[in-house]
């Protein structure tokens, strides 16, 4: 029997791809070892006529097409999870729909898979063409601190598109958890990953949902859900100031003996006083960030909620 290859493509918004997508890949599919194609997009809460596109994409090719529609915007993240539950394929890759991952990569994955043996075969783009210079900085400087301070490894310019086998599918699905962060969880299950390199490039239609901020948060998730490194800087933080003032409060008593007293130094008190506080919220802001994530695992809510499939 030959073997399905799934392909999850979480879309917002994207009425203008979603056809140049479809085409794209049927191009490819024939050099796909002739093996089936399972589409499964889903539709993250759009506000334009993806959901409708979809339907009608759906009665061109009922039997390869399928979809799920989220309620609201639950983020590509969730709309990755959904995907991949639904997904039936003995192979499944992850793909966006604006054609910034080549279809045309899916043969040389099929053949890190099947041929050379692989788990997964992933992409990285080697250069950020088109991207602002300060966002590539900032970006390097993310996987940077990420790699110092998380055990689960990082690769800067990894993609979220690849390929991967159903044994793998089935290692992610079992981290259900409400945070997710899938740079990470790619990446933490492990396995055996090829990377094929390729340069950036402009997606074919719309616009991209991130801004700076955006991914400024997104960024402080990644760190938050797989590192402890915050935690531990937080309370050293507490550790120094205190040997700091332990040494501040000797010299002020030893002052007092030999010299007499003064009232000298009340800016500099005050600036002190500043700075710890200081100290003291920035540390309560990082457990807040960690309570924050506690709080909203304990709720145990779903991750997506669909209100249309086929
Ligand atoms: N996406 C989504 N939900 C969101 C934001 C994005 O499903 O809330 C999808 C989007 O439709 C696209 C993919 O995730 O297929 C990547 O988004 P985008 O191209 O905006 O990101 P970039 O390629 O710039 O990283
Ligand atoms: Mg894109």
């Amino acid at each position: 029997m030959s073997k399905t290859i799934s392909i999850v493509i979480p879309c917002f918004n994207e009425q203008e791809s979603i056809f140049l997508f479809y085409d794209a890949v049927e191009k490819v599919k024939p050099s796909l070892r002739g093996y089936d194609i399972e589409y499964v997009f889903v539709n993250d809460g759009s506000k334009d006529q993806t959901l409708n596109i979809l339907r009608k994409l759906h009665q061109k090719d009922e039997k390869s097409i399928h979809y799920l529609s989220f309620s609201r915007n639950f983020g590509k993240e969730a709309a990755l999870y959904a995907g991949l539950q639904a997904s039936k394929g003995d192979y499944v890759a992850v793909m966006d729909v604006d054609l910034q991952d080549p279809p045309a990569q899916l043969i040389p994955m099929l053949e890190g898979i099947e041929d050379e043996g692989y788990d997964i075969v992933g992409t990285r783009r080697m250069n950020r063409k088109g991207e602002p210079m300060i966002r590539s900085f900032f970006s390097q400087l993310f996987y940077k601190m990420i790699n110092k301070i998380s055990h689960t490894q990082f690769l800067n310019g990894v993609r979220d598109f690849r390929l991967m086998t159903r044994q793998v599918v089935n290692a992610v699905l079992q981290m259900s958890e409400y945070n997710r962060f899938s740079k990470g969880l790619f990446s933490w299950v492990g396995f055996d990953v090829k990377y094929l390199e390729y340069s950036n490039r402009d997606r074919i239609a719309g616009k991209t949902s991130w801004s700076f901020w955006g991914l400024f948060k997104y960024s402080i998730e990644g760190i938050v859900n797989f590192s402890e490194m915050p935690l531990a800087i937080a309370s050293y933080t507490g550790l120094v100031s205190f040997i700091i003032s332990l040494v501040s409060i000797l010299f002020i008593i030893l002052r007092k003996i030999f010299f007499g007293g003064s009232v000298n130094g009340w800016a500099s008190m005050i600036s002190v006083i500043l700075l710890i506080g200081g100290i003291q919220l920035f540390c309560l802001g990082i457990l807040g960030r960690y309570i924050g994530n506690l709080y909203l695992e304990a709720k145990r809510r779903p991750i997506y909620i669909i209100k249309e499939k086929n």
